[in-house]
């Protein structure tokens, strides 16, 4: 009913639209899932089953969302990035933010069994999410090094941590053996201690895991046209060869 007397209360709805001509990051993070991990059970540092649901809900929404370039995540977070021309929902932040977090929850939810066969899902996942502007190639790929350093800083500090807790350590004496412990200090914990070469663990809990579009023929060489497919891999995203390799994800 146009015109009517309750017309106004539109005129109290924000604009919310985006930054033009900059790639947009949808940053997801679950919801207490310190808690959701120890009531289902997740085998500390990394369940690999967790990690598996978590890429396949971003392998849904890349394919749900096909301004979708790249994505990257690792524990219980993941960072899509929307290509920097898209005019998705007229770049509305909230609508973007609210269908991309609500789609891969939906889907958590809905794979949960393929993931974890033996274990029924106790309570209601949710997860928060925010939208990130930025302006420049350069800045994009910052933010996504800034994502895999965090990952690996957080893994080797599990890593660490879980072992020490299983070597007979209270987890309050374990933190507290790694209070001010630089990088190199943890990696030799893990030598000495319990002869773990770090560079030698999976590469999905040390580098996480990328998710995206690659255009390929049938010999398998990316081009321009051709059959897309969506590729999960663990590669390193922070030096220069994986972007050299991949020109077209960060294209303007
Ligand atoms: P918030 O609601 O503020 O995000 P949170 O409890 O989710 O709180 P985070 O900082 O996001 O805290 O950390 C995620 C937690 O979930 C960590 O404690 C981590 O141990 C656990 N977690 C997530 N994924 C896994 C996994 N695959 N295996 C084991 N633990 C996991
Ligand atoms: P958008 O993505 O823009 O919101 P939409 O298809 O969801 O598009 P809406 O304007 O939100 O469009 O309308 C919701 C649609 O869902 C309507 O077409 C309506 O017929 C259908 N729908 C929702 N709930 C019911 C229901 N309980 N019974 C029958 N139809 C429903
Ligand atoms: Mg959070
Ligand atoms: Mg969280
Ligand atoms: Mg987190
Ligand atoms: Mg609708």
């Amino acid at each position: 009913m146009a015109n009517s007397k309750y017309e106004y209360v539109k005129l109290f709805e924000v604009e919310d639209k985006l930054m033009p001509s900059t790639w947009i990051v949808v940053r997801i993070d679950g919801r207490h899932f310190q808690q959701f991990s120890e009531e289902h059970e997740f085998e500390k540092p990394n369940d690999e089953r967790a990690l598996k649901l978590m890429n396949a809900c971003a392998k849904a929404t890349i394919e749900e969302f096909p301004d979708i370039v790249f994505s990257y995540g690792f524990s219980d977070e993941y960072s899509f990035v929307f290509k920097k021309t898209t005019e998705f929902y007229n770049r509305r932040s909230s609508k973007i933010v609210s269908v991309t977090v609500s789609f891969f929850t939906s889907v958590y939810v809905m794979k949960w069994k393929e993931f974890f066969l033996d274990k029924d899902l106790k309570s209601a996942p949710s997860f928060d999410a925010r939208t990130i502007c930025y302006p420049s190639t350069k800045i994009v790929r910052d933010y996504l090094a800034r994502r895999q350093d965090v990952c690996h800083i957080n893994n080797q500090y599990n890593t660490c941590l879980w072992m020490l807790i299983g070597s007979g350590m209270t987890e309050s004496e374990a933190q507290a053996e790694l209070v001010g412990k630089q990088k190199q200090d943890k990696n030799e914990i893990l030598f000495q201690r319990f002869h773990i070469n770090y560079a030698e663990l999976p590469a999905i809990f040390r580098k996480g895991s990328c998710v995206f579009k690659v255009r390929e023929t049938d010999s398998g060489i990316s081009v321009k046209r051709g059959r897309t497919e969506v590729v999960i891999d663990h590669c390193d995203i922070i030096r220069d060869k994986f972007w050299k390799n991949h020109v077209n994800i960060l294209k303007d």
